[in-house]
């Protein structure tokens, strides 16, 4: 679609109020940066899949209420493309979100880090018995 200077538009991903929610440009720019170092690497496959990453986009239109929505594309899927990953995180974060509304009813969330230090192998499984059996006494207590 050109914009009113004959230039193609580029689409922002904001809002209806226009509080934009990423700046996939930036994204764009660190893909293409991926792609030249995929490039140095004579990695030729992953580096054009980068570069074309995201330059196919096909959305719908509703002509009521103006909203765009992504309907076909052409992402890259590579594990290192900036652009991807952030893909990867909306959704993932979307998924979370919905369940963890449907939890909140009836579950108290708790944000938890546990940390332990290594230990070798034959007794990795005993550590995990321990921390298990300290995190249930921790539960049971409160
Ligand atoms: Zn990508």
């Amino acid at each position: 679609m050109l914009d009113e200077n004959n230039q193609e538009e580029i689409f922002v991903d904001c809002d209806k109020t226009g509080v934009i929610y990423h700046n996939w440009q930036e994204d764009k720019i660190k893909t293409l940066e991926l792609a030249q170092s995929y490039a140095r690497l004579e990695d030729d496959d992953r580096a054009t899949k980068c570069v074309e990453c995201g330059t196919y986009l096909d959305f719908y239109y509703d002509l009521e209420t103006g909203v765009h929505k992504l309907r076909r594309a052409n992402f890259c899927k590579q594990p290192l493309c900036p652009m991807c990953i952030k893909r990867k995180q909306k959704k993932i974060y979307g998924q979370m979100s919905k369940i963890m509304n449907v939890l909140s009813d009836d579950y108290a969330f708790v944000f938890l880090t546990l940390t332990q230090k290594n230990v070798s192998g034959e007794d990795l499984a005993d550590e995990i018995d321990n921390l298990m059996n300290g995190w249930k006494r921790l539960v049971n207590r409160n």
